[in-house]
């Protein structure tokens, strides 16, 4: 018997076969979880509605973070779905757009492109923690959602994201801090790098692969077969005493410091 079953899972983020969300939802399922999933548009829709065939899921629901009346239509068919509520809810949503992934930081910069990077990649795992609470209450629940390093380091070309993952962040202690006394825990894995549709909208990313192998102690990438299986861990009662942490799931790399020398 796998270390979530009896968990509902909501997993958002399914892009694609390659996206960290599949490794969660690959790993959550193996774990025994029921889940549902979101897709974000009708041109991901038919990707989302395979991937939850082979969960043997039924419940595939629209969710676009950027319109409010989605996110309550989402709940509300989720409390119809799951009427005493759910267990896990997994926020694997990022976008910003490209120039202010590329370049000089301020030259990418600004008011319009910060504000999409925050509001989608940051704020969406607020709004979408309210909306799914009062489902999620007093059940021993976890949030879980991704950042990067990116948040706490300058990173070459990361730039405005890197400052929405440093919301993100903080966000997820806040969340923490909110939801504890209900008996919902809130965490976020911090992935080294991975090939994905999100990533390869950061320039320079396979360049960025090459330099996180040769540093990182592991002398790896990390996959999202990596991600899932920590995040599986994270969201079940195993973790029981974990909450508002940033887990690194990087083959080591955050640790280093002065790299290229032996
Ligand atoms: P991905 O492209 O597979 O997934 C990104 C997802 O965000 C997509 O499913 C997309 O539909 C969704 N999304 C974007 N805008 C949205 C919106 N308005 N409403 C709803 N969904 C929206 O890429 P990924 O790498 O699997 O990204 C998942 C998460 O992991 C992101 O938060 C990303 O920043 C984070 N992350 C990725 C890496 C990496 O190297 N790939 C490393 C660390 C953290």
């Amino acid at each position: 018997m796998g270390f979530l079953q009896g968990k509902r899972a909501l997993i958002t983020g399914i892009a694609s076969q390659r996206s960290i969300a599949t490794g969660i939802a690959d790993a959550m399922h193996r774990q025994g979880a029921e889940l549902a999933l979101t897709y974000q548009n009708e041109k991901l829709k038919s990707r989302v509605d395979d991937a939850a065939a082979n969960y043997g899921s039924s419940i595939v629901l629209p969710l676009d973070v950027a319109d409010d009346g989605q996110i309550d239509a989402c709940f509300d068919h989720l409390g119809k779905h799951w009427r005493d509520g759910f267990d896990i809810l997994v926020h694997c949503i990022a976008f910003a757009p490209r120039e202010a992934i590329e370049g000089d930081f301020l030259d990418g910069i600004n008011r319009e492109r910060f504000h999409i990077a925050h509001d989608i990649s940051a704020y969406s795992l607020a709004a979408i923690a309210k909306a799914a609470r009062p489902l999620m209450k007093g059940r021993n629940g976890s949030v879980l959602t991704l950042s990067y390093l990116g948040a706490e380091r300058a990173l070459a070309n990361y730039n405005t994201m890197g400052v929405a993952k440093a919301s993100l962040e903080a966000t997820v202690r806040y969340m923490a801090m909110a939801l504890g006394p209900e008996g919902t825990r809130v965490n976020a894995i911090s992935a080294g790098p991975i090939r994905t549709l999100a990533a390869s909208g950061v320039a320079n990313f396979r360049k960025m692969l090459t330099q996180f192998e040769a540093v990182a102690p592991l002398r790896r990438v990390v996959t999202i077969e990596d991600v899932g299986n920590a995040a599986a861990f994270l969201c079940s009662d195993l973790a029981a005493g974990i909450t508002g942490e940033i887990t690194y799931v990087d083959a080591g790399y955050n640790i280093m410091g002065m790299s290229g020398i032996e």
